[in-house]
């Protein structure tokens, strides 16, 4: 079974479709494959955003609004669990990071989840060593996250949600602030936790040629709608 579905998703912030009214999302229905890195795509006020949150389960939970079909995350319909039992399925990453993280040191950034998570004491040191080593940032386990790169900032933030071992990494704009040199090392990052680990990846990203590279499958959206939906070959093949 797909780890996430929608069915037939349709959402506006305002409360409800008037004559006036483009809706945030229009009737989406998609399937994302277990292990599958996917890619989203599409111009500004296209709803990759909104998106993103029905498939975190942020929206029904955190917003208001008018939301129609069903979005289910790991057989589970989004509206009849809890945020925090769908966080535990997928880990975002949110667009502006600096916001996300609460720590001012690495470490301490990566222990918050684990303990808010209730990883048991003696798993939560082998858990951290772990993911440092898979991302690739063992050296800055001490550091103090205001002194980082974007780029070094990103893998922290990826590593802190891999930490909490999700199915999916759900990432908005990760390379939104990097130089094209320090994206592709988040994009290896990421090509490296979805094959070795076998984690499902869904990334929003303007930078398509690189997006294309690595990414299974683009979505393309458009006006709310799910505009294309296939392999980057594929895609581009009708843009
Ligand atoms: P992006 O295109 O990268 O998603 P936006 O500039 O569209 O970024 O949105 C930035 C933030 O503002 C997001 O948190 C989004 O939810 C919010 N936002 C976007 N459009 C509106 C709007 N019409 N009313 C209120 N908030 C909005
Ligand atoms: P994208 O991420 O592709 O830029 P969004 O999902 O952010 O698109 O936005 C889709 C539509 O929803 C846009 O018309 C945007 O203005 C609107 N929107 C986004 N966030 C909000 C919000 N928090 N409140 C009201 N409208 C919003």
């Amino acid at each position: 079974s797909p780890i996430i579905e929608l069915r037939d998703v349709s959402f506006s912030y305002e409360g409800g479709p008037d004559q006036d009214e483009e809706m945030a999302l229009s009737h989406v229905s998609l399937k994302v494959g277990r292990g599958e890195f996917v890619g989203v795509i599409g111009p500004s006020g296209a709803g990759k955003s909104t998106l993103a949150s029905v498939m975190s389960g942020a929206i029904p939970h955190h917003y208001r609004g008018a939301l129609y079909g069903a979005t289910i995350v790991d057989g589970n319909d989004t509206c009849e669990v809890t945020l925090t039992d769908i966080s535990r399925v997928v880990g975002s990453v949110l667009q502006d990071i600096d916001t996300q993280m609460v720590a001012s040191v690495v470490e301490d950034e990566m222990l918050f989840g684990l303990e808010n998570f209730g990883v048991p004491h003696d798993q939560i040191e082998a858990r951290l060593e772990q993911t440092l080593r898979t991302v690739g940032i063992e050296d800055l386990r001490d550091r103090e996250i205001a002194t980082l790169s974007g780029g070094q900032k990103q893998k922290v933030a990826i590593a802190a949600i891999l930490a909490l071992q999700p199915r999916v990494l759900l990432l908005d704009e990760p390379t939104a602030a990097l130089d094209p040199a320090s994206s592709t090392l988040v994009f290896d990052t990421l090509r490296k936790v979805n094959r070795e680990s076998g984690i499902t990846v869904v990334v929003i990203e303007q930078k398509v040629a690189l997006l294309s590279r690595y990414c299974d499958r683009l979505l393309v959206m458009s006006h709310g709608s799910l505009a294309l939906d296939g392999t980057p070959r594929q895609v581009f093949a009708h843009a």
